[in-house]
């Protein structure tokens, strides 16, 4: 069974003493909940990594790159390597972000590239795609998401390189407020669940958890954990509190103990 998954991204919020405070509160309401089919993931900024982590230890939330670089090692100034975070024994990195995607030029081979760094390292790469308002709008979504999809797999053989989660992120919807609703998002996750399963086969697109991505908040978390292609979030802004962090959290815990 897939585990769901509440991964909050931070993005260039939360400085130490914030992210300290975070921690410290998050960490034992966290620990006492039965989280044996959830994982609680947080992704700060490169310099609190391994004071988040050291500051979660026991407890079940894991800690996450928001990036890395597609280089092993070498002259690329403010750039962080997989061997770097794969020192720290982080267990996940995101990867393909749209803001990186939009800011940072980041093409598909480049994100394949960063795939391929995380996978040779052991960290779970979660690869994020999505479409822009202006392409859904002209019917392009599973075209722009296939692309995605196929460009940063291209040769990736997923049953001898490791595991991977993807975050369907539909770009319109990140920062701005407006979610998908469930039946938009499930449409493109049982999309992307049939792409895997005729790349791959269905064992393994049955085994990958895909997160919806995109104004999630404690008020919706509910009617997207519901769709039967939805396996947890990769969330922003409403990440950033540790109340509403910690309650879409336990929307998790309740729907994969059939509570609700
Ligand atoms: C994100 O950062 O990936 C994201 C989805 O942001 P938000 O939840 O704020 O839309």
């Amino acid at each position: 069974m897939r585990k769901l998954i509440i991964a909050g991204n931070w993005k260039m919020y939360k400085g130490l003493e914030d992210a300290k405070s975070f921690a410290r509160e998050v960490a034992p309401i966290a620990k006492g909940m039965d989280t044996t089919n959830v994982v609680p993931i947080l992704a700060p900024a490169y310099p609190f990594l391994a004071v988040l982590q050291r500051d979660l230890e026991g407890s079940p939330v894991k800690v996450s790159a928001q990036d890395v670089s597609s280089h092993p090692d070498g002259a690329f100034t403010g750039e962080v390597s997989a061997a770097m975070l794969a020192s720290l024994k982080l267990p996940y990195s995101i990867v393909g972000h749209s803001e990186r995607r939009a800011y940072h030029a980041e093409t598909n081979a480049i994100v394949r590239e960063k795939l391929l760094a995380l996978m040779q390292h052991d960290i779970c790469p979660i690869l994020c795609v999505g479409e822009t308002l202006v392409q859904r709008d002209a019917g392009n979504t599973k075209d722009v998401v296939v692309d995605q999809l196929s460009g940063a797999l291209h040769k990736i053989n997923l049953y001898n390189q490791g595991e991977i989660i993807i975050a369907y992120e539909p770009v319109w919807a990140i920062g701005t407020g407006r979610n998908a609703t469930g039946e938009q998002a499930q449409e493109v996750h049982a999309i992307i669940r049939k792409w895997l399963k005729d790349k791959y086969s269905e064992t393994l697109a049955n085994g990958i958890s895909i997160l919806y991505g995109g104004s999630v908040k404690p008020e919706n978390i509910d009617e997207l954990l519901a769709m039967p292609d939805i396996d947890g979030g990769l969330i922003g802004g409403a990440s950033l509190k540790p109340d509403s962090y910690l309650r879409m959290l336990e929307s998790a815990v309740k729907r994969a103990n059939g509570e609700q």
